[in-house]
């Protein structure tokens, strides 16, 4: 199996490579094999002594590398214009075995103040115990980011960030982290390599929960890094095999058929988003929409596409519960990137650990909902929308 690979600036072909496989594997099928194995075996002493002294290249353990999954890190690895990638068996994971890497006992983070909330948690109370600081910083405060920089060990982004989907100009913000020696991380799970290709604008290293749009059918939970061939390196010898968090060769199958329409899927999810996005901020039931399309910010620059999810304030007429309670087509649900409309009321999501705190932290009042439009019919969604909010009227 050929694993050689050579990283290059995709551009505009990017959407044609998806129906290339990085392997054509075996008998060039046009879908790849599923290597559904633990381990693999050598025909004498001498042939695993050379893979194992890295003289040789052949798979070991599935815990290390496997074929299928492979190929989803190198399928990933070059929509982003990166060298290398790593899979997960969850987007956290690849978050945490990224930032393992990076940092020390004594080492600072300085992060975006939006974002994911087991991201928020994973730097506050377990890098905290072992002895690592976190910056919560505005993005948009550059002279606040530029002081916080000096002498931290990394730079964690998220264009844009969860549930307020607040825009940073990453042009800006990584240019600035290199100046001061600092490693620019970004999670690039909302916009796709499609819509946003964070390393050619000078951020090193882009994670994705593959769970959301990259799988695209809500049928698995999976996570990617990628970066140089030095990053992917320094995670798979200080925190990959110990974190032990594999994507299954399955999993890894399932994103690879996902990613065959990842394409035409995010067009459809921009199209309904804006088109919904447009009629809820002229409703007199909302206050507010939460949308990048909306904000003039430089962060926009660097997205070339809207993915379907932002979220939305109802005026203080509508009953959050009985506006949810009262959709019909619409599901209440976690997660998002799959086929199908899901809300989530800010209330009921963000209230661990502190009810009071994680609002102030998000940016979002009681009558904040996330909204993940799906691939449904979009005028369907929108009655589906408007009988609610008049059920919901106090
Ligand atoms: C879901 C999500 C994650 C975590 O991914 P999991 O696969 O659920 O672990 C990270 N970042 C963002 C922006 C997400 O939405």
């Amino acid at each position: 199996m050929n694993l050689s690979f050579s990283p290059r600036d995709l551009g505009d072909q990017a959407a044609d490579d998806l129906f290339t496989p990085v392997d054509p594997s075996a008998f060039n099928a046009v879908s790849p094999p599923i290597f559904q194995t633990s381990l693999f075996t050598y025909d004498s002493y001498e042939a695993m002594e050379d893979v194992f002294a890295g003289r040789a290249r052949n798979f070991i353990y599935s815990r290390g590398d496997n074929p299928t999954v492979r190929e989803f890190e190198l399928l990933v690895a070059r929509l982003e214009g990166a060298e290398d990638g790593r899979a997960f068996s969850s987007g956290t994971a690849a978050i945490t075995a990224t930032i393992l890497s990076l940092v020390e006992a004594g080492d600072r983070v300085v992060a975006v103040r939006h974002l994911y909330n087991d991201v928020y948690r994973l730097l506050v109370k377990l890098l905290g115990r072992l002895g690592v600081t976190v910056n919560f910083i505005d993005p948009s405060d550059h002279d606040e980011v530029r002081k916080a920089l000096p002498g931290a060990r990394l730079l964690y982004l998220e264009n844009p960030s969860s549930f307020v989907f607040e825009l940073q100009d990453i042009v800006a913000l990584s240019a600035m982290a290199q100046e001061a020696g600092v490693t620019t991380v970004i999670d690039n799970s909302w916009a796709t390599p499609l819509f946003q290709k964070p390393i050619l604008h000078g951020v090193d290293i882009v994670i994705h929960a593959a769970s959301k749009y990259l799988g695209g059918h809500s049928d698995t939970v999976a996570g990617v890094v990628v970066g140089t061939k030095e990053a992917i390196a320094r995670i798979n010898s200080t925190s990959y095999p110990y974190i032990g968090a594999k994507l299954s060769p399955f999993e890894a199958w399932l994103l690879l058929r996902g990613m065959r329409t990842l394409r035409v899927r995010l067009k459809e999810h921009e199209r309904s988003g804006l088109l919904l996005a447009d009629r809820l901020k002229q409703h007199p039931d909302i206050a507010r929409v939460r949308h990048p399309a909306f904000q003039d910010h430089p962060g926009r620059a660097t997205l070339s596409g809207y993915a379907g999810l932002f979220s939305f304030d109802l005026t203080p007429d509508i009953d959050v519960a009985r506006f949810v309670n009262a959709l019909r087509e619409i599901r209440l649900g976690v997660s998002w990137g799959g086929p199908e409309t899901l809300v989530v009321p800010a209330k009921v999501a963000l209230q661990i650990p502190d009810r009071m705190t994680t609002f102030i932290r998000f940016g979002v009042s009681e009558q904040t909902v996330r909204f993940a439009v799906g691939l449904e019919e979009p005028e369907l969604l929108w009655s589906d929308l408007q009988q609610a909010l008049h059920a919901a009227r106090r």
